[in-house]
């Protein structure tokens, strides 16, 4: 999923403009997308951004209070929802109970007097395509959280459509279950190869499923990219900040050595240097990003450009990984994160060590916003 390129074909989902108003309140504001055949995208932001608001309108559920979408080169801005070539999964899955799984699958068939030989091929498709074959005559009480998304998920397939839209689909699941189920859901996805928008908040979803990601923020889009750009290139803090841990150091840009601008961080009464390809004039107000893991930890000096020195306060320890809080001179704490590839009892760095933290100018992002 990293390796996604744009394809010269024109998009598949063109978003236009698209804004949302509930009276004052706007709740999409000038959304613009293009996704295209094949993707599983994620619309990814936290409680109350606008993407299940954004999902309806694709849906037809909703009528944009301006801007245009199109489908497959329509303009589906006012068409119904049974006139768009999409089908919506429900959070709750929204599953018949006195249905068994063949008649929830069929159901929509049924109601579009397809003949019955044909719902019978094709419930027999779907529920081998989603792994579900034996479970047919079940009624959905007698299913596993994971077995009723995955009727839930079948129902919608076999109508066909070019667009799926789910939202919050794993939500209902536990940890474990969510892990395995994301990569049923790529497999089907690649199988089907219809393509797929999903909503999220959980940005470890969003990072193993998507081809890309669009993270919102309060009716916007903040960023649109593969997994490993929103990841490694934030463009802005709330990106950054949004996914996965990181360290903020605000400075003010005093000079460029080669590669790298200097910025000097008050707090840390030092300068850092910070690999960069946008030149930032001199006085620019910047803050100056580092993810935990990029952060080497050790008792013994190290010999990089950017060193802090401080005390481990907190050790966490999950197994694969240890995270620390370190605390430098004047009470800045400082999240560092190492994988645990040696045995616990190699471990170099405990509680209360004084240690030395360096990264490389190359490990660390400038952000302006
Ligand atoms: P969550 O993850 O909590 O569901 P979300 O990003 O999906 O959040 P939306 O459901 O799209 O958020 O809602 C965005 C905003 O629009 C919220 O503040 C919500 O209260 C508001 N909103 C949504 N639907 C309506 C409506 N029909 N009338 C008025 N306000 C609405």
């Amino acid at each position: 999923s990293t390796s996604w390129q744009q394809p010269d074909t024109p998009p598949f989902l063109r978003i236009e403009g698209v804004v949302k108003r509930f009276g004052d309140f706007v709740a999409v504001d000038g959304v613009s997308l293009d996704i295209y055949r094949k993707e599983l995208f994620c619309l990814l932001g936290g409680s109350g951004c606008g993407k299940t608001t954004l999902l309806r309108m694709l849906a037809g559920f909703e009528q944009p209070s301006e801007g245009h979408i199109y489908l497959d080169g329509s303009d589906m801005t006012d068409a119904p929802p049974y006139e768009r070539p999409v089908n919506m999964m429900f959070q709750s899955y929204a599953l018949f109970p006195h249905m068994t799984v063949a008649g929830n699958v069929a159901f929509g068939l049924k109601q579009d007097r397809v003949p019955a030989p044909e719902i019978k091929r094709r419930v027999t498709e779907a529920l081998d395509l989603v792994q579900l074959g034996p479970f047919a005559k079940r009624k959905p009480h007698q299913l596993s959280g994971g077995q009723r998304q995955r009727v839930a998920l079948a129902r919608c397939l076999i109508k066909r459509p070019k667009l799926l839209l789910l939202d919050e689909p794993l939500a209902a699941l536990d940890k474990k279950l969510r892990e395995q189920t994301q990569f049923e859901l790529m497999t089907i996805q690649e199988e089907v190869g219809i393509t797929f928008i999903v909503v999220t908040h959980d940005q470890e979803e969003a990072m193993s499923l998507s081809t890309r990601i669009a993270v919102m923020d309060r009716g916007q889009i903040a960023q649109v990219g593969t997994p490993t750009e929103i990841y490694e290139y934030p463009r802005t803090r709330f990106t950054a900040d949004f996914i996965g841990s990181i360290n903020f150091f605000d400075g003010k840009v005093t000079g460029r050595e080669g590669e790298a601008l200097t910025v000097d961080v008050p707090v840390l009464g030092i300068s850092l240097q910070v690999r960069s390809e946008i030149e930032l004039p001199p006085g620019r107000e910047v803050c100056v990003a580092v993810r935990p893991e990029k952060i080497s930890i050790s008792r013994e000096p190290l010999d990089l450009p950017n060193v802090l020195r401080g005390k481990v306060r907190d050790l966490g320890y999950l197994g694969n990984l240890s995270v620390y809080r370190v605390e430098l001179d004047g009470g800045r704490l400082v999240k560092v994160s190492t994988a645990n590839t040696l045995h616990s009892t190699e471990r170099e760095v405990d509680w209360d060590d004084m240690v030395y933290l360096g990264w490389r100018s190359s490990a660390a992002l400038v952000l302006s916003e």
